[in-house]
């Protein structure tokens, strides 16, 4: 197991996202959801030909192949969430930095016009999935993916995520995923990370 899929710290402490996103609700999905899935990984791909493999060499082979499925969906799994975990911070909202805004505003008119259709990605996703900022061509594009489907199999470079299967907002909003989606795009999303993604 030297190359086993580890389980990366969370960037902040448990309780840092409060009010918006509880400690109860981060010890549930980072140290057991977030954790199940590496573990899983690790055990269906211990012997295959998928063992020494990186988590994005594994996502690319099994995206896609139904016979795979519980291996994609484990892996992209694992990258959604620690993309989901960067995508926030404890002093997040509140402005891009400049050259993200630019092409945010070159893309879709304001900021929150983009929020908007973040908002509304996240809000209409059915069942479980997750809705992204996406940088694909030269331009930004808001999209949603089912279950554990990441845009990098589409070619697209992820920029940031919200995950919206409900293990992300039901300890804390029940049924109200609007609020949840909202609260963290005003105060948690983390633009610079966004802007980092660029590249
Ligand atoms: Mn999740």
């Amino acid at each position: 197991m030297s190359n086993a899929h580890v389980l990366p710290p969370l960037p902040f402490a448990d309780n840092a996202l409060n009010p918006v996103i509880s400690a109860n609700t981060l010890s549930f999905h980072y140290g057991k959801h977030h954790k199940a899935y590496v573990d899983n990984l690790n055990k269906l791909v211990a012997g295959t030909e998928f063992a020494d493999l990186s988590l994005e060499q594994v996502i690319t082979a099994t995206a896609g192949r139904a016979d795979k499925a519980g291996i994609f969906n484990n892996a992209a799994q694992i990258w959604n969430h620690t993309f989901y975990w960067n995508s926030l911070a404890p002093k997040g909202g509140g402005e891009p930095p400049a050259a993200l805004k630019q092409k945010i505003e070159a893309s879709f008119g304001s900021l929150d016009a983009c929020k908007q259709e973040l908002a509304t990605a996240a809000t209409t996703q059915f069942g479980s999935g997750w809705a992204w900022l996406a940088l694909d061509g030269d331009k930004l594009k808001v999209v949603k993916t089912a279950n554990a489907n990441v845009p990098l199999t589409e070619g697209m470079k992820p920029l940031l995520v919200i995950d919206v299967w409900e293990h992300a907002y039901y300890l804390d909003y029940q049924n109200r995923r609007a609020d949840y989606v909202n609260a963290v795009l005003d105060k948690l999303v983390n633009w610079g990370f966004a802007e980092n993604n660029l590249g």
